[in-house]
């Protein structure tokens, strides 16, 4: 953790926690964030989806040997430059593992496969489309150059250079560079851990009934699909009845048992205020009305060694604050460098869409290719915080910024994309 404290950081700043820009509230939370401390090594396989611990270095030059990038014969390059046609006797063969053992003189030549070995004598490969062969006569079109086609020993690597980065996420790519280096086991953060439970006394789990005035918990589910997907190692500890004395020991068992601890409901007006004062004795936690919509109310801290995400109860608002604030912060602890962004970019917007100014709006949007093959977006209807059918039919967020008013059909807006991300 940085030396600053949390509290000491929130005095010191010139925010205001009634009116907290987005960008302010992730860059606050940023500079307490150290990726997680235990390592393992792993097979191969066992490292997809895992994020490095340590640089991978190749062992070996990558290619290993040089070798012809095209279907040819080999030779020297000064038998074949030139304004005029080259004939030159092919003296033997080099296929991709069985390499030519001999060494190529003057007016000689080697036919060789992609990936074989370019023999000793020659630094050139012509291509076999612009040879003809009669025998072991061989004559070559004019226009060759010395050391085309030749693929150097450790082009794409030098024995001891770094293949892979710290902090880089083994994806299907990189299990195949990792075993094309001959390496069979690698170093990786061990997953993060993450405790969770919803708050408030009209949630039931399902496989109850209801009762007036009851919903089911869904923010359970969201958040348990929203961290599996990120790589966390989950701990769902349930509904937690809105009581002092429940909530106390919820989270002192969640802070012991995890790196990080959410919540869902009870961070609003009115029921901040006992947990304010709880969690200002069992840690050091901000609270702030952050300046968008949906997700104004979020608190952030620490509880022990564990990080604290106090969203808002509204479903719509729980995946929306999971993904602005959330999501990058467990990256970085998971030891992700970088932390990659959403990917975001612009499109015309189709829609009229109401906006207030004065605070981000992340309206959910349907991205969808018009007919002249270009992007356009379009708002997925009814904006409630509370309609997770509206996140369901989305594919972006509408990203409207702090100065944006009304935006009328036909404007240029931000989208951020869920798709494949999510
Ligand atoms: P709160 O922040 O606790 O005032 O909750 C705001 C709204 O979100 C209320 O309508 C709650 O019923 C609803 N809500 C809170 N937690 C959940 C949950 N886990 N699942 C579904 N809805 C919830
Ligand atoms: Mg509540």
């Amino acid at each position: 953790m940085a030396a600053l404290t949390i509290t000491q950081a929130s005095c010191a700043d010139d925010y205001d926690p009634n009116s907290m820009p987005v960008a302010k509230a992730r860059d606050f939370i940023h500079q307490f964030l150290q990726p997680v401390r235990g390592t393992l090594r792993v097979p191969v396989r066992s490292a997809l989806g895992r994020v490095l611990a340590e640089d991978v270095l190749s062992p070996v030059n990558v290619p290993a040997h040089r070798n012809s990038a095209m279907d040819g014969w080999a030779m020297k390059g000064s038998d074949v430059v030139g304004d005029a046609p080259a004939t030159l006797t092919e003296v033997g063969a080099s296929f991709a593992g069985r390499p030519f053992a001999g060494t190529v003189a003057k007016g000689q030549c080697v036919r060789i496969m992609t990936g074989g070995v370019v023999p000793e004598g020659t630094d050139t490969v012509v291509m076999q489309e612009r040879a003809q062969a009669s025998g072991k006569s061989v004559t070559f079109a004019p226009g060759a150059k010395t050391g085309q086609n030749v693929r150097e020993a450790g082009e794409d690597l030098k024995a001891g250079s770094v293949a892979l980065k710290r902090g880089r996420i083994v994806r299907p790519a990189e299990l195949g560079l990792i075993a094309s280096l001959g390496v069979g086991e690698v170093a990786v953060y061990r997953p993060l851990r993450v405790a969770f439970f919803s708050t408030g006394d009209e949630l039931k789990s399902i496989g109850t009934t209801l009762g007036e005035g009851e919903i089911y918990d869904s923010n359970r589910y969201t958040l348990f699909g929203m961290l599996t997907r990120l790589g966390c190692e989950v701990l769902d500890m349930g509904v937690v009845r809105d009581e002092p004395q429940l909530i106390e020991r919820a989270f002192q068992e969640a802070a012991a048992n995890a790196d990080v601890v959410i919540t869902s409901g009870g961070v609003s007006v009115g029921e901040a205020d006992f947990v304010k004062g709880m969690l200002g004795k069992l840690g050091e936690v901000v609270f702030w009305k952050i300046a968008m919509k949906p997700g104004r109310p979020l608190a952030y801290g620490k509880i022990g060694a564990a990080h604290f995400f106090g969203l808002p109860g509204n479903p719509v608002s729980v995946m929306v604050t999971f993904y602005q604030f959330v999501r990058d912060a467990l990256l970085r602890l998971s030891g992700r460098d970088p932390v990659p962004a959403l990917p975001t970019f612009k499109v015309p917007c189709t829609s009229t869409l109401k906006k207030a100014p004065g605070r981000t709006e992340f309206q959910r949007g349907i991205l969808a290719r018009g007919a002249d093959g270009g992007f356009t977006v379009r708002p997925t209807g009814e904006q409630g915080s509370g309609i997770l059918k509206s996140m369901s039919d989305a594919n972006c967020f509408i990203i409207l910024g702090e100065a944006t008013g009304n935006v009328e059909p036909g404007t240029t807006v931000q989208v951020q994309l869920l798709e494949g991300v999510v």
